[in-house]
């Protein structure tokens, strides 16, 4: 199968790397210029395994603008914010025929790419691995080859031919995937999720492990889960969990498979970078206003996370001012 990678941070070049060492055809876009730079004069990007292993892997990398490739199927993995402006880049190359997978965390990108893709050609998920960009062309798979796992369900809720394919060659790559047919449920579980654990985690640098061992954990997990859960089903989604299954699976993910595990929008907040609290928190918050409902915790630590942005870049400034003097 032929792939292009659409945004090469950390999860589109794990999905990449792994589909090309499973014997796909695959080709990596990607918009920042350090990052672009790096792999075309290092020929290719360096990948470690949990910090080790670290090796030489050759990619195909292009800017949005020079790209002509025609893949089966493009990999969205931008950060939220990214997408509207990767997408209008990437216009030009788009075609009918081609399908779209996307496992980015929050919600907000399906929207997007329904601009450009039909009902019928979008397929997206969830990932549940762990992925850090160590700078312009370095990155670390976190966990074992085969270890973590992902679910995705086609827009339409009706698997084709296409999909199965794809879900046969996820599988040779060893990503595990879950293949359901409850598209809103199915990415809703890990927003809640994040909304819990990615959010707190930030807010108090803190790895989800420390997070979980607080003795009040679960009363603040339950308050977000309660509310965030309230917003969905006030809007007709079908959770794939029960409350008391989500609150087990934060607790069992963060006690038990990634206790020293930082979310990754704690990296963000850590490297100074904008986070995806407004698709996160945030879009429950929306979506419960829609039906007259307020999410209130969701609302208020949306705007925690944006007062500790707003700390972090005067932080980055007084650096700047700093290292000029
Ligand atoms: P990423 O930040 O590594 O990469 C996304 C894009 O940002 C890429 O185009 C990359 O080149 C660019 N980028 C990276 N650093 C930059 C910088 N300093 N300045 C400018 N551009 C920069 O993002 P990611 O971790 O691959 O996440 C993509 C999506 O997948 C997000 O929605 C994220 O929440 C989700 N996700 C991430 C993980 C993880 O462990 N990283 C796990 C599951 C889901």
């Amino acid at each position: 199968m032929k792939f292009t990678v659409v945004g090469s941070g950390a999860m589109g070049l794990r999905y990449g790397v792994l589909l090309q060492d499973a014997g796909n055809e695959v080709d990596f876009v990607d918009p920042w210029e350090p990052h672009v730079e790096k792999m075309r004069a290092q020929g290719g990007v360096y990948v470690s395994r949990d910090h080790k292993d670290r090796h030489l892997v050759p990619v195909n990398v292009f800017y949005p603008e020079e790209y002509t490739g025609n893949p089966d199927c493009y990999i969205f993995f931008t950060k939220q914010m990214q997408l509207e402006n990767v997408l209008k880049r990437c216009a030009h190359f788009f075609k009918p025929h081609q399908y779209a997978l996307t496992c980015m965390n929050g919600m907000g990108h399906v929207e997007k790419l329904l601009n450009y893709f039909a009902p019928e050609k979008l397929v997206a998920g969830t990932a549940l691995v762990a992925t850090v960009l160590n700078g312009p062309g370095d990155v670390d798979f976190i966990g074992a080859r085969g270890a973590g796992s992902m679910n995705l369900a086609n827009y339409t809720e009706k698997p084709d031919e296409f999909t199965h394919q794809l879900v046969a060659q996820l599988e040779k790559a060893q990503f595990n995937p879950n293949l359901t047919t409850n598209f809103r449920g199915t990415l809703l579980a890990k927003v809640v999720f994040n909304s819990v654990v990615n959010t707190l985690c930030t807010m108090f640098e803190m790895t989800m492990g420390e997070y979980a061992a607080y003795e009040g954990a679960d009363e603040m997990s339950r308050q977000l889960i309660d509310e965030a859960y309230d917003a969905c089903e006030r809007d007709g989604i079908k959770m794939i969990n029960t409350r008391q299954e989500e609150l087990d699976s934060v607790n069992y993910v963060s006690k038990v498979a990634n206790p020293l595990h930082y979310p990754s929008m704690y990296q963000d907040m850590h490297n100074y970078r904008p986070t995806e609290v407004d698709y996160i928190n945030g879009y429950l918050v929306k979506l419960g206003r829609k039906h007259g409902y307020e999410a209130k915790t969701h609302a208020f630590l949306t705007h925690e996370v944006h007062l500790a942005e707003l700390q972090k870049q005067k932080e980055l400034k007084q650096q700047q001012v700093s290292s000029v003097a």
